[in-house]
């Protein structure tokens, strides 16, 4: 309801009374907006694309909802659902679009089949890592594109969580040229699935769950999961003697929060900032938490469980590179909507790629042993 000016007034005067009227140590908590409702709370459902405690993603997902509590007092309470506990996963973005739950957490890249311009928001092969992403997203206007691509489905998108730079993948055989690509059946999906098929290879589409089955009983050649910590968690490294990097397909895959619009809207402006700051904190906690795991998992993997750690060859990758560039021309020859997101990710990404030449990646080239 909209308030009069002289009814503002009138409040804001009787809480200056009030104020007047408390102790100094009572003060603070009378401080807040008027238009804020203390009583009022919120008790809402957030569904994920991941499988039940699944390690940093799942629990990152947790956690921020804690935080979300602890910070509101209580005012706003999300119930955390894995995938398939209550929605199945790849149905969580309908399930939020529709308002049947409030939130939701996955990665763009899942949708790609209603919104393919939406892959650039998650990664796209050879694209940006996670600092170029949190600058485009954060700073540079993504984050605005995004909201306005994901307007007409009444979601409102947040980037919460960063896998860092994923692993190349596991191959049952070295890789040495781009022939011992011809025929391989590997597991890799969205658009690095579609660069990898013409190169040669035989992209197969398999859920987490399947992936060890599949490459232990050789029905796949390869794969690809995320980084050092969780596949040796998933025990890829019994299953196939040569692991690959760099993850040319994955650079840096952004994980998103998204919010019904009509719920988001229906928040107080305290506890919109709230959900906006707990998202941002947690977008670099499970990024962090993700490095940390995985420098440990890497030495474990190589010096415990003996594995195999090879560079994909340079001309594999230059390759690979072309095939990328031609994928992503052709898709946004085909839709307008794509070529659009397609033409800003590129333009940021340029600059990116010219300040990283002189300032990340020239220091990290320094000899400093
Ligand atoms: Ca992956």
């Amino acid at each position: 309801m909209l308030m009069s000016d002289f009814s503002r007034t009138f409040i804001i005067s009787m809480v200056a009374l009030l104020l007047v009227a408390c102790g100094p140590e009572d003060s603070a908590i009378n401080t807040q907006s008027s238009t804020i409702d203390n009583n009022k709370t919120f008790q809402w459902k957030m569904v994920t694309t991941w499988p039940p405690g699944f390690p940093v993603l799942q629990e990152g997902a947790e956690r921020f909802a804690d935080n979300i509590k602890a910070m509101s007092n209580g005012r706003l309470e999300i119930k955390v659902y894995a995938g398939g506990e209550l929605i199945p996963p790849l149905q969580t973005f309908d399930a939020v679009s529709q308002g049947t739950v409030e939130m939701g957490h996955g990665s763009a890249y899942y949708w790609a089949g209603k919104v393919p311009e939406a892959q650039f928001f998650s990664t796209v092969p050879f694209g940006m890592t996670a600092r170029g992403m949190n600058a485009w997203l954060y700073d540079g206007g993504g984050l605005e594109l995004w909201r306005e691509i994901y307007k007409p489905f009444h979601v409102v998108p947040f980037p919460l969580g960063n896998t860092g730079v994923q692993m190349g993948g596991w191959f049952n055989k070295e890789i040495n040229s781009l022939d011992d690509i011809k025929g391989l059946k590997m597991r890799i999906p969205g658009l690095g699935g579609k660069v990898f098929a013409k190169a040669g290879g035989n992209p197969v589409l398999l859920a987490g769950s399947e992936v060890y089955t599949a490459l232990e009983r050789n029905t796949i050649d390869a794969t690809e999961w995320i980084g050092p910590y969780h596949d040796q968690r998933l025990g890829l490294y019994r299953a196939a003697d040569h692991y690959y990097y760099p993850g040319w397909h994955e650079p840096g895959t952004v994980l998103e929060l998204t919010i019904n619009e009509r719920a988001w809207m229906s928040l107080p402006e305290d506890l919109q900032a709230i959900v906006s700051n707990a998202a941002q904190a947690e977008n670099v906690r499970m990024l962090s938490e993700m490095e940390q795991k995985n420098m440990s998992a890497l030495q474990e993997l190589r010096d415990r469980k003996n594995v195999q750690i090879h560079h994909f060859p340079d001309d594999v990758l230059a390759k690979l590179k072309t095939l990328t560039d031609e994928t992503l021309q052709e898709e946004a020859e085909k839709d307008p909507k794509f070529k659009r997101v397609f033409d800003a990710y590129q333009q940021f990404r340029q600059q990116n790629d010219d300040w990283s030449a002189i300032s990340e990646n020239a220091y990290l080239a320094i000899d400093k042993d």
